[in-house]
């Protein structure tokens, strides 16, 4: 075996295939790989020509998966272990008006919500749940404030594997409830936020002997860094001045530093790109550790449009802290009404994003605004879940429930005269 899990504060090591999520010392786990190993081992050449492989009648995940492309620097398993959908693969947008409108001459959008489920999630949760399988896991659980429960329900569901979800009563977002229950996932509406249904599985996974597919799985982070991995190859191996990302539970900014850390370690970038995570003003403990100098992690009581990202107390806070450090990366915060402009911008462009992703792209405005971010650096934020995915945010957005919408875009009524429909169309055109 060329990985194990290993502790990043005390440095303890355990076994690959063992049952747990935290070290004996209280810290999160890292999947460890040889990278010393690796690196006479992995060169650009052989993921270029996985990608170009040839066709075949079934999936093959090296070649179809833009995950598993990845495989000795994500989980090494035999090929048949995997479940995939396969994910990844997703598009590098650019938008003329876009990079405009946030100020920077070459505006990237890696769109991670055209994933199989319509969010980044499924690149963690292919890994997650072929890790399952490997262990022999009887079911597999998760709280989520809507994606993760949704991506979760989708590969149970392809893996046979009981699903059970825990989910914050009536905050969530209707598309991501309707996919876990159409998946067939348990769903367990637990009274309270998303911090309570996280405390609360937890605890049951340890007593029911239950897998848990939470971001503090080590597994799922492995997955997630492959956004790092494709970007980055996509790029011809030439990394951006920036990488910015909404943070919530703070799983992709611990993934993405651990990514570029090992990009860097492999010889594979020479240049280290900076990471900006952004949160909302009302989900801000990362802004406010980050404020005084990472010597405390705050918590609060989280309350933001953006549901994917309404988390007061992330889970992965010491990894994305590394991560900052690794990258010389910053966090910035985001007003709701900053976040809905930039949603409706990114939705107008014909790409579209559900409101925490575009968190990522109102951050890179306020970073540019303020001489942060200069306008000839190449900067790529992530868009990281699917317009669709929250449909009432954006109805009320553009029917007139947010007072401050720069964007919005109101139905009229007309009646059924030709007469009246043409005189508004000739108003419009
Ligand atoms: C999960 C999620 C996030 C938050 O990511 P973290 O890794 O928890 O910081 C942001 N946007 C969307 C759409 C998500 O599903
Ligand atoms: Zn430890």
């Amino acid at each position: 075996m060329t990985a194990q899990l290993e502790c990043p504060r005390c440095g303890t090591s355990y076994p690959l295939d063992e049952v747990r999520y935290l070290c004996d010392c209280g810290s999160q786990l890292d999947v460890s790989h040889d990278l010393g190993a690796l690196r006479a081992q992995i060169t650009r050449t052989i993921f270029d020509a996985r990608q170009r492989g040839a066709p075949t009648p079934h999936l093959c995940p090296e070649r179809d998966s833009g995950v598993w492309r990845y495989r000795e620097l994500i989980l090494p398993v035999p090929a048949e272990m995997i479940v995939s959908r396969p994910e990844g693969n997703t598009p590098l947008y650019q938008h003329p008006r876009l990079s405009e409108w946030v100020g920077v001459d070459c505006l990237y959008l890696k769109h991670e919500g055209e994933n199989p489920s319509g969010s980044f999630k499924d690149r963690g949760m292919t890994v997650g749940v072929t890790q399952a399988r490997w262990l022999g896991a009887r079911a597999v659980a998760c709280a989520s404030t809507g994606n993760t429960s949704a991506s979760l329900a989708a590969y149970a569901a392809l893996a046979g594997l009981p699903a059970i979800v825990f989910i914050p009563q009536g905050k969530i977002a209707a598309g991501k409830l309707a996919q876990a229950l159409a998946y067939g996932a348990h769903t367990l509406q637990v009274t309270g936020d998303f911090d309570d249904a996280m405390r609360l599985v937890q605890h049951i996974c340890d007593e029911m002997g239950i897998y848990l597919l939470n971001s503090l799985n080590p597994f799922r982070l492995e997955g997630q860094k492959s956004i790092i991995f494709e970007t980055i190859h996509g790029l011809n191996w030439q990394p951006p001045d920036w990488i910015v990302l909404p943070a919530g539970n703070l799983g992709n900014t611990a993934a993405f530093g651990k990514a570029l850390y090992e990009l860097q370690q492999l010889g594979l970038i020479t240049q280290m790109p900076r990471l900006a995570a952004v949160q909302a003003t009302g989900a801000n403990p990362f802004y406010q550790s980050y404020q005084l100098g990472f010597r405390q992690a705050v918590k609060v009581r989280a309350e933001t449009v953006a549901t994917a990202i309404r988390i007061g107390a992330p889970v992965s806070y010491e990894r994305a802290v590394r991560s900052l450090r690794w990258t010389n990366g910053l966090v910035t915060q985001v007003s709701d009404a900053e976040i809905m402009d930039a949603k409706a911008m990114v939705d107008r462009a014909g790409i579209g994003c559900e409101p925490a992703s575009a968190a990522a792209v109102a951050g890179v405005r306020k970073l540019v605004a303020e001489g942060v971010i200069r306008p000839s650096e190449r900067v790529v934020a992530v868009l990281t879940g699917n317009l669709l995915k929250d449909p009432a945010a954006t109805v009320s957005y553009h029917t007139g429930e947010w007072p401050e919408a720069q964007f919005a875009n109101r139905p009229r009524a007309v009646s059924a005269h030709p007469e009246e429909v043409r005189r508004v169309i000739e108003s419009i055109l």
